[in-house]
């Protein structure tokens, strides 16, 4: 693997990173960064042409390869709008390569666009309350009604869902055929009568994500993608997709919180300092390794060679090193008194992210089963 850029490469990294400063930076620098001022960047990455950029030109992109998409990643999250927060990403991230890979070519003239452009905004709907890392479980059920299909049920932690125009959802189409042959992957308009969203309050004291409620939700059968009863590959392609998008801005945003930690203890004038120091140049090893990881998925991906369990490897390790950054952030930060309330909500937030795009344990499952072929 070369790490070295090539000369098109540097190019694009210095004008993007020219075109950030002066259209995104001051958008979200010294300011109370929420969802509002994520949306109005996004809104500017896609008029500047870089939502979708790696996508292929006949589907609406620059033909960017992963690279080039691996660079925007780094530079919007050093901008301040890392990817895997940004509300674009189920859409432009998660859907937009399922669309690609089993849409029709009228599902992805219709929807792509919108994606790209970001007027459509999308939430994820998998989870539900028996069905989590157990995703072939959901209940929610779509019924043939002639001219289209009508959804009645639930889904839960449904992120960003109360800000969304549309969602993509896995729900059950029959009754009397296998388990993972009797599943559609579906979208639906999120602002019809029957879709009903009650707020989840988080620990944050923030509403991220939510509950959803189906009552003769209207489906459209031409916004089926997949087939009916053949939606599991379709969903287990946004799940290969949010295992491994935005890995380069997730390191990218380490390192500044590593370095922020680290001013923190500089400026100590009491506290274990030793210890402190020692776990600090432990996750700095540990982010340093995160990235090299990430830029093996990026130039696996280049070379168009299959990810296998990299991606299941490397979220295990982003999300456990990132805990113990914001362990040590939090430890830190009170010792000295320096800006709780940030530390607080960034250590809070963080216990999710080894919940959430598939728990640790399931990802060992995938380490154990698939790299050392432990038995089941
Ligand atoms: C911040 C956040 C945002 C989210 N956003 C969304 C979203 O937008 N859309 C969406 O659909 N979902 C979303 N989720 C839900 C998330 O995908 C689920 O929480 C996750 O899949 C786990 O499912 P569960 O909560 O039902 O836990 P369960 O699957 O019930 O797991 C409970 C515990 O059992 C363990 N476990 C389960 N199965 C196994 C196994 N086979 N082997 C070993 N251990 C196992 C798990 O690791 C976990 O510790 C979000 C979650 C979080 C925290």
């Amino acid at each position: 693997m070369n790490l070295d850029e090539t000369p098109a490469e540097a190019a694009f990294r210095a004008e993007v990173r020219d075109r950030l400063m002066a259209e995104i930076v001051p958008l979200v620098s010294g300011r109370p960064v929420g969802f509002a001022e994520r949306l109005e960047a996004d809104r500017r990455l896609a008029a500047a042409g870089y939502l979708g950029y790696s996508w292929p030109t006949r589907f609406g992109g620059a033909g960017g390869d992963p690279i080039m998409a691996g660079i925007l990643d780094e530079e919007c999250s050093r901008a301040g709008v890392p990817r895997s927060l940004s509300p674009s990403r189920f859409g432009a991230d998660l859907l937009a390569p399922a669309l690609m890979a089993h849409g029709t070519d009228d599902q992805l003239a219709e929807l792509l666009p919108g994606i790209r452009d970001c007027r459509t905004i999308w939430c994820q709907g998998f989870s539900e309350t028996e069905a989590g890392s157990d995703l072939a479980n959901v209940q929610s059920f779509a019924t043939d009604a002639g001219d289209h299909l009508v959804l009645n049920g639930s889904k839960v932690w449904t992120t960003q869902a109360h800000e969304a125009d549309w969602c993509f959802a896995l729900v059950r189409t029959s009754r009397d055929r296998p388990r993972h042959r009797n599943l559609s992957f579906v979208l639906f308009d999120m602002k019809q009568p029957g879709a009903s969203i009650r707020p989840i309050t988080q620990l944050t004291g923030e509403a991220e994500f939510n509950e959803l409620h189906f009552d003769g939700v209207r489906v459209e059968h031409r916004h089926v993608i997949g087939g009916i009863d053949d939606g599991w590959r379709v969903a287990m392609t946004v799940v290969g997709a949010e295992r491994s998008y935005g890995q380069l801005s997730r390191y990218r945003n380490y390192l500044g919180q590593l370095k922020a930690v680290a001013a923190m203890i500089q400026r100590a004038e009491a506290g274990p300092r030793s210890t402190w120091l020692r776990e600090l140049g432990e996750l700095t090893a540990d982010v340093t390794g995160i990235r090299n990881s990430s830029y093996k998925i990026t130039s696996l991906a280049a070379a168009r060679e299959p990810l296998g369990v990299l991606p299941s490897m490397t979220k295990l390790w982003w999300s456990s090193t990132h805990q113990r950054l914001m362990d040590l952030g939090q430890e830190v930060a009170v010792a000295t008194g320096t800006d709780l309330d940030h530390w607080q909500t960034e250590w809070l937030r963080s216990r999710g992210e080894s919940i959430y795009a598939g728990t640790s344990q399931v990802q060992r499952n995938i380490v154990a089963e698939r790299m050392l072929g432990l038995p089941k």
